[in-house]
């Protein structure tokens, strides 16, 4: 029989949250971006990706086009014309230096890639965690047809 189970509950609200948190993010991300910028390594989320690179060229070239950006957090508005670019609809990547993986590089993360990450799983515990259908013991899902004892066999609600 079917149980609804408690941390599905719980992770079904805990995904749903998680998809809006995601969705106002990427929007908020399309109009202005926010950026780390630390000794060799800078954390950008703007344009509907999130993004990191641990490449000291990377870093300088981050800084030089972004302008007045400083050590530390930034809170950037992007300028007008990189709006129509900037949704985030480009393909995850991954990239070390001389196409290895080490010790400078990029990592690119869309935020549609993220939503689907958490969509997907929230989606199935919505499915799973749906409520028994008429005529069933609303707390283990037994099917209640011809039932007129008024418990369920199953599991001993009063139903
Ligand atoms: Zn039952």
């Amino acid at each position: 029989m079917k149980r609804r189970s408690r941390t599905r509950r719980v992770l079904k609200w805990v995904g749903l949250v998680g998809c809006v948190l995601i969705v106002v993010a990427w929007g908020v991300s399309t109009t202005r971006t926010l950026v780390f910028i630390a000794e060799s390594r800078i954390v950008l989320f703007g344009a509907g990706c999130f993004f990191t690179t641990w490449s000291a060229e990377e870093v300088t070239e981050v800084i030089v086009a972004r302008g007045h950006a400083r050590k530390g957090w930034n809170y950037i508005v992007l300028p007008r014309e990189t709006l129509s670019s900037g949704l985030g609809f480009c393909w995850p990547s991954l990239l070390g230096s001389n196409g290895r993986f080490g010790s400078s590089g990029y990592l690119e993360i869309p935020c549609w890639l993220m939503l689907l990450l958490t969509a997907i799983p929230t989606a199935i515990f919505w499915y799973r965690d749906r409520r028994p259908p008429r005529g069933h013991c609303q707390r283990c899902g037994y099917n209640l047809t011809g039932n007129i004892s008024g418990v369920c066999p199953e599991c001993g609600e009063v139903v």
